[in-house]
């Protein structure tokens, strides 16, 4: 769940914002001392973990995160996402539900998202402390015991089944869009059994999507090796009715389309038998939420798209979103 850094920034806190092959312009927080986790998975591109605990402490002072938030954010910069992650796991800073809370108060036009490794949500207060955010990310690499310990390396307290049961406790209080990644490690989790159970896990979670994620630069283990696209292409034959995507894939010096026709048909092909809000789509494609919401209008006024009404397909107490379907499409809710 680690997301690319760079910093540009007199901060201490803040990174980036850097360009975001999911999350678009982000600008990254990042609430832990390098590299603190409760897991210390083989594909972390922070490399080993150095302090490995399920235990929340106040790592940073949530004051001073907080005035550097409210520094950065009061230029008005053009951002996609606000976003915690960086070198460990989010939610074990104990004032993240504060930050979070003082940035939608005094920031709402920002989104926020949060990148987790998804192992503490049993407990109530770490469930707390993300509902607000508009984007949450939990990761999923194993979906057995076996794999979970051989990919993740956890903290040795973690139960792979309160994990589970976590995400599903989650899943059922939070109301924002919620897409579990999943880091695929051929020869781990990739089996017929891995991807019966990964599947059985989703339903039982509910996400609005999966993504899968492969090694995309070298790896510190040699047996740790990138996925190929015809093993993702099964991957994704074998989750279905789960809506599942592929990170995009890093292509150095590539420009990325972005003609008009060329994020029409995107949207268009995205929606093809789902509904979904213009937030998610966004981070689905990889493009600006605006650009995506300029066409989904345009779509929308020439009859392509149609829009359907909340109450259809969003929780009781869930914030306003545009909810579309191609016209031909199924209404089916974001979340089935
Ligand atoms: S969850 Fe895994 S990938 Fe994310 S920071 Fe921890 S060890 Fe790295």
């Amino acid at each position: 769940m680690t997301e690319q850094t760079a910093s540009a920034l007199p901060y201490q806190y803040l990174f980036g914002p850097v360009f975001s092959r999911r999350l678009g312009r982000s600008l990254g927080v990042d609430l832990l001392p390098y590299k603190t986790c409760s897991l210390d998975c083989v594909y972390c591109e922070c490399g080993a973990t150095t302090e490995l605990t399920t235990t929340p402490r106040t790592f940073v002072p949530t004051d001073d995160v907080i005035a550097e938030l409210d520094d950065y954010l009061g230029r008005k910069p053009d951002l996609d996402f606000v976003t915690f992650a960086g070198s460990g796991e989010p939610t074990l800073h104990d004032g993240l539900g504060t930050i979070i809370a003082d940035l939608k108060r005094k920031h709402p036009d920002y989104k926020v998202a949060v990148l987790t490794n998804g192992t503490l949500f049993r407990r109530p207060e770490i469930r707390a402390s993300v509902l607000q955010a508009d984007l949450l990310v939990p990761s999923l690499d194993g979906a057995t015991p076996e794999s979970f310990r051989i990919i993740d390396r956890p903290e040795p307290s973690i139960a792979f089944d309160d994990v589970i049961e976590g995400l599903i406790a989650l899943r059922a209080q939070y109301r924002g869009t919620f897409v579990l990644e999943v880091f695929v490690v051929p020869g781990v989790n990739d089996s017929d059994h891995e991807i019966a159970s990964l599947r059985e896990a989703a339903l039982r979670i509910g996400p609005e999507a999966i993504q899968l994620n492969r090694l995309d630069r070298p790896g510190i283990f040699p047996w740790v090796t990138q996925a190929s696209d015809e093993l993702l292409a099964r991957i994704r034959g074998q989750l279905s009715p789960l809506t599942v995507f592929e990170v995009p894939r890093r292509q150095p010096g590539a420009v990325r389309r972005m003609d008009d026709d060329h994020v029409r048909n995107a949207i268009v092909a995205r929606l093809a038998d789902r509904s979904f809000d213009t937030t998610t789509l966004a981070f689905l494609l990889g493009y600006h939420e605006g650009l995506v919401a300029k066409h989904v209008r345009q779509l929308l006024s020439e009859g392509k798209l149609r829009r359907i009404p909340d109450a259809e397909v969003l929780p009781e107490g869930s914030p306003k979103r545009l909810v579309v379907t191609t016209a031909a499409g199924l209404p089916r809710s974001p979340s089935a």
